[in-house]
């Protein structure tokens, strides 16, 4: 069986108009000699009647800190809106389908509610359906616990679904249609002349997508990578080729480029501690202890004779900072700025990466308040309101130049 799965994004089903291009789709996926597995995710996007974030605000109407368990259960209604809708088209275009939850689907997960970790995909309900030629229109996002309970896989999670079930199905590849031609340079909301990818490679996606580039989430490209599995991004709204996310190692055009990338992460905080000089390492140990026993995962770290920094989530920076007053340290926070990261295989060793990357900035007179490298990323933090800039110049210098 040439098995396809095929993921709808939020925009690709929120309008008649949008389902009727799905639909396309899936007929050329038939022509095509595909068996035609479907995912979607909720229809549209905040503010919209039946998406995600309307449906959590519904809920934190009614109690400002309603559990995360409460919470899953009515995010689960986003996708089955969704499914139920676009199987209804699906049928009415005398395609035989039929929807299923991520439960019904075989998604097993732990009970980590709102961010659950799968332990294990059953696709036997979904092989029945193929067996009885129909095709699965399958809820993104959604998982279920062996003792029944409703999961989610964290935001953006249907990308998740549909590598999972192209991974048990041995799918012969794994389509995202999305509102966009496939992945580009930088978030073309951002920059207008941002260019298409034609080809990336898992590891270079992966990184993209962990510093926030929101286009495709992180474990679905991990998930696919881990079989080999092609993943396609596409746009549901027309017939460009869209990009390719492959196992580096089997294309040449990849190997060479420096950058492919810019992208950010916004909701971030700095919290600066000051320390006795002759102290700071027996200081900073405690520091970095007593957050991880607070269980705040902190990222750019640097520690200094005199002083040490670090950031975190814009959520988490408060409890932070509470608790390290309550321990006597003299703590700040800098709230309200961002992560601006340059992603490219090739940036590794290559010299003047920084020398251009303060020369970017400085010329929009961005401060940089701290920076972090790693073999295929460099990364700034600025403040939130330069956060638009700072892209524009990174992706001027490293992809336009
Ligand atoms: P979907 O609902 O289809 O999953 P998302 O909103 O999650 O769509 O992702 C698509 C959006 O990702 C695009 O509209 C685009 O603004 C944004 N985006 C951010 N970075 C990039 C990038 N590097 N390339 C393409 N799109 C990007
Ligand atoms: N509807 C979910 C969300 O908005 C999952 C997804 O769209 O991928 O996060
Ligand atoms: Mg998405």
């Amino acid at each position: 069986m040439r098995i396809i799965v095929q993921k709808f994004g939020g925009t690709s089903v929120a309008s008649p108009e949008a389902r009727n291009c799905v639909i396309e789709k899936v007929k050329q996926a038939i022509k095509n000699g595909f068996i035609p597995v479907v995912v979607v995710s909720a229809m549209g996007r905040k503010g919209d009647n039946y998406a995600t974030d309307t449906l959590i605000c519904l809920a934190r109407q009614a109690c400002r800190n309603i559990a995360p368990r409460e919470l899953d259960h009515i995010m689960y209604c986003g996708e089955i809106i969704s499914a139920v809708v676009m199987t209804g088209f699906l049928q009415n275009a005398g395609i035989e389908a039929m929807m299923m939850t991520g439960g019904q689907a075989g998604v097993i997960t732990d009970n980590n509610f709102m961010s659950a970790r799968v332990i294990k995909v059953d696709p036997v309900k979904i092989n029945r359906q193929l067996e009885r030629g129909k095709v699965p229109v399958v809820c993104g996002f959604q998982g279920m616990t062996v003792d029944g309970e409703f999961t989610t896989l964290g935001r953006g999670g249907s990308d998740t679904t549909a590598s999972l079930i192209g991974a048990a199905l041995d799918a012969e590849i794994v389509e995202i249609y999305t509102d966009v031609e496939g992945i580009m340079t930088a978030d073309p909301r951002i920059v207008e002349n941002a260019k298409i990818l034609d080809v990336i490679s898992y590891s270079e996606v992966a990184q993209l997508a962990y510093q926030g580039a929101k286009v495709i989430h992180p474990r679905a490209v991990e998930i696919a990578a881990q079989k080999n599995i092609p993943l396609v991004i596409k746009s549901t709204f027309s017939d460009a080729p869209g990009t390719r996310i492959v196992d580096k190692g089997n294309e040449k055009s990849i190997s060479d480029r420096v950058a492919m990338g810019v992208t950010h992460l916004a909701n971030i905080a700095q919290i600066k501690v000051k320390v006795e000089p002759a102290r700071t390492h027996k200081e900073s140990s405690v520091i970095f202890r007593t957050l991880a026993d607070e269980s705040i995962s902190i990222d750019l770290i640097n520690v200094h004779p005199g002083h040490v920094m670090f950031t975190l989530a814009e959520d988490m920076a408060d409890k932070a900072l509470t608790k390290l007053q309550s321990l006597g340290y003299n703590a700040e926070v800098n709230h309200d700025c961002a992560k601006v990261s340059v992603v490219g295989g090739g940036i590794c060793g290559v010299p003047g990466v920084m020398a251009s990357l303060t020369e970017a900035l400085s010329t929009y007179n961005i401060p940089i308040m701290q920076t972090v490298d790693s073999h295929t990323t460099i990364s700034v933090l600025v403040k939130l309101s330069d956060v638009e800039d700072a892209v524009k110049a990174l992706h001027q210098k490293f992809l336009l130049a």
